[in-house]
């Protein structure tokens, strides 16, 4: 049998921000979403083998081999000069690992961790290799100890939710905008499978925390916070809202003109929740 096998933008040995402790973060490549604000836009598409890096990269990294783009990390100076030229935002510094590589990495630091968390990218655009992923931590005994986490914009049906809940420990959802035509703005589709996607997750008990990206203008509305506060308080008032703050950070087109969110605009939006009755509303730990 086949054993399925990742495209990996990045590996992450020890995270404390991307869920409860110390985390080993797998950030796979690809995403269903075109986010305006991604920050990581080099993890949105997998690559075509193109070549259009290839002589970008002064350090003779990148080359074609039988048709196939090749990364050699021994030369990289990690000028990202090659993320900045990719026409379709791919990243010819993914590698693909296999599932038993990654369980190795785990076995070898689980000492350190208390879990692993699948990022992007979206994660679930691999939900074959997650679950899988999650299910053989979960079996094995030296592992079942770690929590398995996903990061996800919840573009995700209920079929395939059903595939890996049984072995996810918790979801931390992205809740880009509550108004339709806002999240089609944003991200380039509309919102109906992502609130899909937080009902599910919270009557399945795996809703670790919303997340929602404070950005001037569009996402800081009395509306929005209004509808916001509605879907929140019809789930659990006491569901964890982390508040993110829209920076510029990464990020590539026209989002890079918007205001950023400061530290004023963040607690008015958190006032606002917290007074229509949301009791668990996390700030941002750090303003760039
Ligand atoms: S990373 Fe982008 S530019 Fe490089 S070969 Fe792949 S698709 Fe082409
Ligand atoms: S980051 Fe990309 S362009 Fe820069 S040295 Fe590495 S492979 Fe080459």
């Amino acid at each position: 049998m086949n054993m399925p096998r990742a495209t990996v933008s990045k590996l992450l040995s020890f995270s404390c921000v991307d869920g409860p402790g110390s985390r080993m973060v797998l950030f796979l490549q690809g995403c269903n979403f075109s986010c305006a604000t991604c920050h990581n836009p080099h993890t949105m598409a997998f690559c075509n083998d193109c070549g259009d890096c290839v002589a970008a990269c002064h350090a003779g990294s990148l080359s074609l081999v039988d048709g196939h783009i090749h990364f050699d990390p021994t030369a990289c100076d990690q000028c990202d000069e090659c993320l900045r030229i990719c026409p379709i935002h791919a990243n010819p510094m993914a590698q693909h690992m296999e599932l038993s590589e990654v369980l190795d990495r785990l076995r070898r630091d689980s000492v350190f961790l208390d879990g692993i968390t699948v990022s992007g990218g979206e994660a679930t655009v691999q939900l074959k290799f997650v679950t899988a992923l999650f299910k053989a931590i979960k079996q094995d005994p030296s592992l079942a100890h770690l929590t398995c986490m996903i990061d996800s914009n919840g573009h995700l049906g209920p079929a395939g939710w059903a595939q890996v809940l049984p072995w996810t420990d918790g979801v931390m959802l992205d809740i880009k905008a509550m108004d339709p035509g806002t999240h089609k703005r944003l991200t380039g589709r509309d919102n109906t499978k992502v609130l899909e996607s937080a009902r599910i997750l919270h009557d399945a008990g795996r809703l670790e925390e919303l997340r929602l990206l404070v950005i001037p203008g569009l996402t800081d509305s009395v509306a929005e916070v209004a509808a916001l506060t509605d879907f929140i308080n019809g789930l659990d008032p006491a569901t964890r809202l982390r508040l993110n703050a829209f920076q510029h950070h990464g990020v590539v087109g026209s989002a890079r003109d918007w205001p950023a969110a400061d530290r004023a605009c963040v607690e008015r939006v958190a006032t606002m929740l917290e007074g229509a009755g949301l009791s668990a509303v996390a700030r941002p730990t750090v303003y760039l």
